[in-house]
């Protein structure tokens, strides 16, 4: 007998294993940061750096859950309808600071505003994901800019558009393996999650780079799913 997933199901299973390990590893954790918390307060000076270090790994192991249990979140949806600039402005809001300290303004450009029906939390956690790249991409200061084009019968599309490092061919190529990433403190999870979700939506996620000279990323939705 043979059997075989298709690459939807495979990712399915993918996002469903990851969830039920990062779910198993926070409790430990939990009481592992804690107790830890608790040795501090009657350790000695000299041992505070140590400290400072396990609290830092602690939080680094909580960030890879926290985006592995966002890997496998599309299994549990809820639709509702929306606005599509709702979850743009709402992912925005949640990144202005970053962006401010970084000499970085958002811009939001919308021909059109219309309705989509989605999962709201998943779609806002992938401009979240998206817009947070751009602000990571751009230590120059600059501009990155958000626009909702128009409609067709094929759904919404929606550009972020940065003035960021941009990327190789071969860095292209990459983008959403699981576990890549060129950061010092990235997961390499981010855009595997986003494009789970968007292909869990019927949508699309592209991108278009060009090495010093930026990204656009492309998001795609159908109107009605
Ligand atoms: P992380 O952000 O944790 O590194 P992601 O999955 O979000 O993981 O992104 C993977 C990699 O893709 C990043 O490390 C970076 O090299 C590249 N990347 C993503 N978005 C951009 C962008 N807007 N500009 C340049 N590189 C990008
Ligand atoms: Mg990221």
């Amino acid at each position: 007998a043979q059997s075989s997933l298709n690459r939807s199901e495979a990712l399915s299973m993918i996002g469903q294993l990851a969830a039920g390990v990062a779910h198993e590893i926070r409790n430990p954790l939990t009481s592992l940061k804690g107790f830890t918390k608790l040795i501090e307060l009657k350790a000695n000076i000299e041992s505070k750096h140590y400290f400072e270090i396990m609290n830092d790994e602690f939080n680094r192991i909580e960030l890879i859950l926290n985006e592995m249990l966002g890997v496998a979140k599309p299994h549990n949806d809820r639709v509702i309808k929306t606005e599509v600039s709702a979850i743009i402005e709402y992912a925005i809001a949640l990144l202005q600071t970053q962006a401010v300290m970084k000499s970085i303004e958002i811009v939001t450009e919308f021909i059109d505003n219309p309705v989509i029906e989605c999962d709201d939390n998943q779609i806002k956690q992938v401009f979240i994901n998206v817009v947070k790249n751009a602000i990571e991409a751009m230590d120059q200061g600059g501009q990155i800019t958000v626009r909702a084009v128009q409609p067709n019968e094929d759904g919404i599309q929606v550009e972020v558009i940065d003035q960021g490092e941009g990327m190789t061919p071969a860095q292209l190529a990459k983008l959403t393996e699981p576990f890549y990433s060129t950061k010092e403190k990235g997961t390499g999870l981010g855009l595997m999650m986003c494009l789970n979700i968007m292909e869990h939506h019927k949508g699309f996620l592209k991108f278009e780079s060009e090495l010093g000279k930026g990204t656009r990323v492309i998001l795609g939705l159908p109107v009605r799913q």
